[in-house]
């Protein structure tokens, strides 16, 4: 098996890593490569920050381990390598009555790395995040041994491997439980939403399956917080039209496009596509779900240097007001991209190191540019004193401070991880710069 030394980064470009990489395609090849040097385990390296990265190390590329291994047409289980997408599963079996009951925004995400993020979806506040539908995982250990573990069985090393970014083993493949659709469509609500306050109202009153918000970041004043808010349900109807093709930007971008000017702009233009009406649509699933990706490599829209995403929940008692203050403060900063999300998140799952818990979800762009690492240590600190959590998929500027005073499982999780892994051989950039393992 060959190694290839290389330079790498996540999806924010921001940081970039020189290391080995190796892209196994058999289970045999995969074995050899651990037994030689054990390495952490990546997917679409969709993780924003540094997640999927292992500056100067070695790291295994599981995307072309990328077989559905069985399904059951009775039950919607689906038994398949780690390395297939998201996309993959929808564009397979929604013709066939099924689809993944969680989605995250990008269809490139792979199984391994939903279940190393416990990835959440739009629904999360009604149907929870993407480990409650993994029956079971098996795991290669960098001791070479190979493991099954479930809810029901190994449930610790489960619940650590659920959301633990890789630090119990490389997953191989998992067992996952389908949810039926009637179609591969979305019957949408789309509505403008005047206020931050107005939004939290809605969400709360909502009583739809899928929902979220497109919030304007640059909006000050009385019009901060403003946005869209989309309410959808599988549609009983079939699309007709075909799924567009989708563009790339094949460069990175001069800094103009994102200037303060031109997303205030964008973002006016943005939210006036929705009547003041509000209006009813059916989109094919993929357009609902995934509407990134629509554009391949959108991210160097922002330029060499990248961008960074800061995301944090914030329980429901203390929203408003944190958000403001948070949106306040990214506003001011003149760095807001078009990208900012807002949703509503349900109760925390079984993953130690999960990441939603009951709350509102602000995920923000931010071009990395100046004084970036200033801005995000303000919003870490509000964040913090509120009771909440950033999210490590999303991390490239967080601090290990933050992250084991808003993760009370971490000392249960960190015993598992070592006991698994004695030497830390799966250690990545993330979890060394937030101390997830612990100092050496
Ligand atoms: C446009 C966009 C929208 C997004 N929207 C959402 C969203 O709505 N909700 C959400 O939760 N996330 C969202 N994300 C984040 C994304 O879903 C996660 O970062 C996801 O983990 C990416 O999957 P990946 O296959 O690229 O994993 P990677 O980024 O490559 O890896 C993620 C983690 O999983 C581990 N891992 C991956 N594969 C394996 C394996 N086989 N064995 C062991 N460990 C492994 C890695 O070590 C790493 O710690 C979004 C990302 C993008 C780019």
């Amino acid at each position: 098996m060959r190694w290839k030394e290389t330079d790498y980064s996540g999806w924010g470009r921001a940081i970039v890593s020189r290391g080995r990489i190796a892209r196994p395609e058999k289970l045999r090849d995969l074995m050899q490569v651990m037994a030689e040097t054990p390495a952490p385990a990546f997917g679409n390296r969709r993780s924003y920050g540094d997640a999927a990265q292992n500056t100067g190390g070695s790291a295994i590329d599981m995307t072309r381990m990328n077989r559905f291994l069985g399904f059951d047409p009775e039950t919607g289980i689906l038994e398949a390598e780690a390395g297939v997408t998201i996309l993959d599963i929808m564009r397979n079996f929604a013709p066939r009555g099924w689809f993944p009951a969680v989605m995250p925004g990008t269809g490139f995400a792979t199984l391994g790395g939903c279940i190393g993020n416990d990835v959440h979806g739009k629904n999360h506040h009604i149907d929870g995040s993407f480990g409650a539908y993994v029956d079971s995982i098996e795991l290669l250990k960098p001791d070479g041994t190979r493991l099954r573990v479930g809810p029901k069985r190994n449930k610790a090393l489960f619940n650590a491997t659920v959301g633990g970014l890789g630090q119990t083993g490389v997953i191989l493949s998992a067992r996952i439980r389908l949810a039926p659709c009637a179609s591969a469509a979305m019957q949408v609500r789309e509505r403008r939403i005047d206020t931050l306050g107005e939004f939290i109202e809605a969400f709360d009153a909502s009583d739809a399956q899928y929902s979220v918000g497109w919030i304007d970041a640059t909006a000050t004043g009385n019009q901060l917080g403003r946005g869209i808010l989309e309410e959808a349900e599988i549609s009983e109807t079939p699309v007709a039209s075909p799924i567009k093709r989708s563009t790339s930007i094949p460069f990175d971008a001069p800094s103009i496009l994102l200037s303060p000017l031109v997303v205030r702009l964008f973002n006016q233009a943005y939210r006036s596509r929705v009547p003041a009406s509000g209006r009813d649509i059916v989109r094919p699933m993929q357009t609902f779900f995934f509407p990134l990706d629509r554009v391949h490599e959108w991210n160097r829209l922002y330029g060499k240097s990248g961008f960074h995403q800061f995301q944090c929940v914030i329980p429901p008692t203390d929203a408003e007001p944190v958000l403001r203050q948070m949106l306040t403060l990214i506003a001011a900063s003149g760095r807001a991209s078009p990208l900012a999300v807002l949703k509503r998140l349900g109760p925390q799952g079984g993953g130690l190191l999960s990441f939603p818990h009951e709350g509102f979800t602000l995920a923000v762009d931010i071009r990395n540019r100046g004084n970036v690492a200033d801005l995000f240590r303000k919003l870490e600190q509000l964040c913090l004193s509120a009771g909440g959590r950033v999210y490590a998929a999303k991390d490239s500027l967080g601090s290990a401070e933050a992250f084991s005073a808003s993760y009370p499982n971490l000392p249960a999780f960190r015993k598992i991880a070592d006991q698994v892994d004695p030497g830390r051989d799966l250690e990545t950039d993330l979890v060394r710069r937030l101390e997830i393992r612990g100092r050496k």
